[in-house]
């Protein structure tokens, strides 16, 4: 009645003996929709008074002349609110909510796409000498939502080649494995040690280290991949060694593959 939302699992013990177990989950899940819909709310709100505070700081820039002592100030005020700016992306982005369709997973790293876009990134950071090698087995389609999917990847990539110093190497791949899809990025980069390792996707957390702080990074990438990836019953699997590099993966299950 009245549109309730029941949450069923089965589950079998032994041969014959079936426990099935019902939860209404509708408060829950209004819950859900109202906190999702509190934060899409804000960070959009918060988008207009940035946007106008960066119009503002580059006339200030400009107005200044070059040799000004005011010009230090005024750039880190602008890193600073570039900062905020993506941010607030970043959390529109954790509380959208979005439907899922067949995916075509070459599609979700379309390399040249992608890496025109993380290039950029590289290069404002000085980091444009590394090497990216992709693979992906064909047909392989997935029903899932692909913008998630694809920040999922994106996010990953973008960590492999922020915490690797130039000359280093990545591997990026899309693989049938029993289980289903799996995707991998391993880097040669500066490693995570292993205390760190169930934090890393909790919202803002970084480790402490002098590169977290120079990739001018938010923080919030590994918490949207958990959120994208948890709509796909999937979870971030990493294994790193400190000074070596890492590998971060996950596997998309069978039940969501498309024939
Ligand atoms: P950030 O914006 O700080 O990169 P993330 O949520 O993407 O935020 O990552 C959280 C922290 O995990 C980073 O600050 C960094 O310390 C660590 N990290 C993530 N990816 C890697 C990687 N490939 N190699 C080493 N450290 C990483």
């Amino acid at each position: 009645s009245d549109n309730r939302l029941l949450e069923i699992r089965i589950m079998s013990y032994g041969d014959r003996q079936l426990l099935l177990i019902a939860r209404d989950i509708t408060r829950l899940n209004q819950l859900e929709s109202m906190r999702k819909d509190f934060v899409a709310n804000v960070s959009h709100e918060l988008k207009t008074p940035l946007t106008v505070l960066q119009g503002y700081l580059e006339i200030m820039q400009t107005m200044e002349g070059e040799d000004s002592i005011n010009q230090k100030p005024l750039a880190l005020m602008q890193q600073q609110t570039t900062r905020m700016q993506s941010m607030v992306e970043q959390l529109l982005a954790l509380s959208r909510i979005e439907d899922a369709e067949n995916v075509d997973l070459s599609q979700v790293i379309n390399m040249p796409l992608m890496l025109d876009i993380l290039k950029e990134e590289a290069m404002a950071l000085a980091l444009d000498d590394y090497y990216v090698e992709f693979e992906c087995d064909p047909q392989l389609n997935v029903h899932g939502v692909e913008l998630q999917l694809r920040s999922a990847c994106s996010n990953l990539i973008s960590n492999a080649i922020r915490y690797t110093s130039p000359g280093g190497k990545i591997s990026v791949s899309w693989q049938r494995v029993p289980t289903g899809a799996k995707f991998s990025v391993t880097d040669t980069g500066v490693g995570i040690a292993s205390q760190h390792i169930n934090r890393l996707t909790e919202r803002f957390y970084r480790v402490d280290n002098a590169r977290s702080s120079k990739t001018g990074g938010t923080g919030l990438g590994l918490a949207i991949v958990k959120h994208a990836l948890s709509n796909h019953h999937s979870e971030l699997m990493v294994s790193s060694t400190l000074g070596q590099g890492s590998t971060f993966s996950f596997v998309i299950p069978t039940h969501l593959i498309e024939k």
